[in-house]
C-alpha cells in the first residue's frame, strides 16, 4: 500500500512523498534551488526532512543512493558536526547565548549575522554550504533584513532550507524568493502503524496517533516521553471526574483559581483547553463520529458519567469553557471565571 512505481528514492521518511520526491530529484538532477522554505504545524516533520535533504546534499555516496545514512558526511550532519551544514534556531541561539531573557524569544540580528559570514565561506568538505534556518516566523524585523539581503544575492555554493509554521504569515519578500515545501500531516492510521512497527501496542498508538493529529515526528516523540504522557493521563483523569461530578468541579476551581493567582497561568489554560477537548469529544461521539475524538482512552468514562448527554447541553458546555478563556483573559477574577464556566455544566442527575 502507498508504494509508488516512480519512486526513485530511499529517504528514511515516513510519508510526505511529494515533498520528498520533490527533493530526491532535485539531488540526483543536481538542480538545486538557492532557498527551500518548508512550512506545517509543529511536529509534522519539517526539521527531519531539512536535515535529510541535507544530507542528501552533502552525503558522499553516489547520487541516486544518497542520503545513504552511513558516510562520514552522513553521520556528521546527523551529529550536528559536519563544517558545512549549519542550523539556527531559537534553541540553539539560547544555548549559545550568556543572556537566558525575552530577547530570546526571537532570532536576534546577531544570529543571523553570524549565520550571514559562515555561509559567505566557501565549502570545506562538499560541494554545498547548507544553512537550516528553523523558526523563521520568529525571526526579529531587522534581522529579516539580513536574512532577505542572504536570499537575495546568496552565492553559487549556499542552499538555505528555512522552517516555519504557516507559509502566509511571512513577508512576501521571503517567501517569494524560496521554493516552497508544504506539509501537511499524515492520516491517523499511518502514524499509529509506524508507532507500532515500533514495538507500541495497539490501543496506546491509536491513542498517540489521536492526541498528536497525524504529526508523525511529535508522536514518535511523545512515544518515548514517558513523563509527558503519565502527566496527560492524570489531567485527563482529573477532567473526566471534573465533567462527571459538580463537587468534583467545584474543588477543581478553587485548586484552579489559587494556581492561577500565584501566576501559572498558562497551566490553567491547558487546563480548560483540556476540557475544550473532552468536551469536544463527548460532542463528536453523540454526533456519531467517533474516529474523530481525541481521548479515545476516556470516552467511555465519559459517556458513562452521566446518562443520555444531549448535543445541546454539551455545546452550552463548550461555550461555557470559551467564555472561561475569554474572561481570564479580560482579567475577571479567575474564581469567579472558572465557577461561571462549570455551573452551566449538565448536572449529571438532569441529563437525557
Ligand atoms: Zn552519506
Amino acid at each position: 500500500m502507498g508504494t509508488s512505481t516512480t519512486q526513485v528514492h530511499n529517504w528514511p521518511i515516513i510519508g510526505h512523498e511529494s515533498a520528498v520526491d520533490q527533493l530526491a530529484r532535485a539531488v540526483q538532477s543536481g538542480r538545486i534551488n538557492h532557498a527551500y522554505l518548508f512550512t506545517g504545524p509543529d511536529g509534522v516533520g519539517r526539521r527531519t526532512i531539512a536535515r535529510t535533504f541535507a544530507r542528501a546534499l552533502v552525503c558522499d555516496a553516489e547520487l541516486e543512493s544518497r542520503p545513504c545514512g552511513t558516510c562520514s558526511a552522513c553521520r556528521r550532519v546527523g551529529e550536528g558536526s559536519y563544517p558545512d551544514v549549519t542550523t539556527v534556531s531559537l534553541e540553539s541561539q539560547l544555548a549559545s547565548s550568556e543572556r537566558k531573557d525575552s530577547r530570546n524569544t526571537v532570532i536576534s540580528i546577531e544570529t543571523i549575522r553570524e549565520l550571514r559570514s559562515s555561509v559567505s565561506l566557501r565549502p570545506m568538505e562538499s560541494d554545498w554550504r547548507v544553512a537550516i534556518i528553523e523558526d523563521v516566523d520568529r525571526v526579529s524585523r531587522d534581522a529579516y533584513d539580513a536574512l532577505l539581503k542572504t536570499l537575495e544575492e546568496p552565492p553559487s555554493y549556499v542552499v538555505l532550507l528555512l522552517i516555519a509554521t504557516e507559509f502566509a504569515a511571512l513577508p512576501e519578500t521571503i517567501r517569494s524568493r524560496c521554493r516552497h515545501i508544504s506539509l501537511e500531516p499524515l492520516s491517523r492510521p499511518l502514524v499509529a502503524e509506524e508507532l507500532r512497527k515500533r514495538g507500541v501496542a495497539d490501543e496506546q498508538a491509536d491513542l498517540i496517533a489521536r492526541l498528536t493529529r497525524g504529526r508523525i515526528a511529535r508522536a514518535i516523540e511523545l512515544m518515548a516521553d514517558e513523563e509527558t504522557l503519565e502527566q496527560r493521563n492524570e489531567s485527563v483523569k482529573r477532567a473526566v471526574e471534573m465533567i462527571g461530578d459538580p463537587l468534583v468541579a467545584l474543588a477543581e476551581v478553587r485548586r484552579l483559581a489559587d494556581v492561577y493567582r500565584r501566576g501559572q497561568r498558562d497551566h490553567v489554560q491547558q487546563e480548560i483547553d483540556l476540557l475544550i477537548g473532552l468536551w469536544r469529544d463527548l460532542l463528536l461521539h453523540v454526533a456519531g463520529r467517533p474516529d474523530d475524538v481525541t481521548n479515545i482512552d476516556v470516552i467511555g468514562d465519559l459517556t458513562s458519567a452521566g446518562p443520555g448527554w444531549q448535543l445541546a447541553d454539551i455545546q452550552r458546555a463548550l461555550e461555557a469553557c470559551y467564555q472561561a478563556l475569554h474572561d481570564l483573559s479580560v482579567n475577571v477574577q479567575p474564581r469567579l471565571a472558572l465557577n461561571t464556566m462549570v455551573i452551566q455544566w449538565p448536572e449529571p442527575g438532569n441529563r437525557g
